[in-house]
């Protein structure tokens, strides 16, 4: 491109996205005068779901605006918490993501997964069509431009991934309310309907159930439960201001 000349700096937390030599400050661009600021942005390599306002000496503009010579602009990172209008927030998680999935679904968030990789195209379109987050770290998956919403998944451990997460879209959560297999909602279920899914230790041990709605698999509260609950509690500590009292284990 030698189009209009604009100076572009960004954020500390998009720095991880953009060439070497443009992470200290303020560089250069040359554009092509007709392509919009957003996509000049992703062609630097940031995901358009992770910028938050775009700043024109000082102003702050849509993605479709045209850069003209000499300006300045500053690509901000996104607000925290983001919210995310139009739909009840819920999240799809990419064939990478499965131990987020587990856990999201543990503190009750309602995050579907998939566990074959069903190719970026028709991930997108699912979360059109539910109107779902997308999260992912795959900066071209986020590009696609039918997602609902996206966001990168920064970390590659599922302790930051979890807190990087509650900390960015703040989601409502219930623990034990949610089936960590399916993501489908828990309900209470009394012993004697679940008896013949109960293996007889569990059922002489436990008297505490619920059953997913969806799968039927049966949960109860047992020792197992103490590496769950150390999630748990973390995360209600850090992130449960709202959390919902309606457990159903
Ligand atoms: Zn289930």
């Amino acid at each position: 491109m030698n189009g209009p000349e604009i100076q572009i700096s960004f954020a500390p937390a998009l720095r991880l996205f953009v060439a070497a030599d443009r992470r200290a400050g303020r560089t250069a661009v040359a554009t092509d005068g007709s392509s919009s600021l957003g996509h000049v942005v992703e062609s630097l390599g940031v995901p358009l779901t992770e910028a938050g306002r775009l700043l024109v000496d000082g102003r702050a503009v849509e993605p479709s605006h045209v850069p003209a010579a000499g300006e300045t602009v500053e690509v901000e990172g996104v607000a925290r918490p983001q919210s995310v209008p139009g739909a009840p927030l819920r999240f799809l998680l990419d064939v990478h993501l499965g131990t987020l999935a587990r856990r999201l679904r543990l503190l009750g968030v309602d995050a579907a997964y998939e566990s074959q990789d069903i190719g970026d195209p028709a991930l997108a379109a699912r979360s059109a069509e539910e109107r779902r987050v997308m999260l992912s770290r795959d900066r071209g998956l986020l590009r696609r431009r039918e997602l609902w919403a996206g966001a990168y998944v920064y970390s590659d451990q599922p302790d930051d991934q979890l807190r990087d997460v509650l900390g960015r879209f703040a989601p409502r959560l219930a623990p034990w309310t949610r089936c960590t297999a399916c993501n489908g909602p828990l309900t209470e279920a009394d012993k004697d309907t679940v008896r013949e899914r109960l293996e007889q230790g569990t059922e002489n041990t436990y008297d505490v159930f619920a059953q997913c709605t969806e799968c039927e698999r049966v949960y109860w509260r047992g020792a197992h439960h103490a590496r769950l609950e150390t999630i748990v509690s973390d995360a209600l500590r850090e992130f449960g201001g709202t959390a919902a009292r309606e457990t159903v284990l």
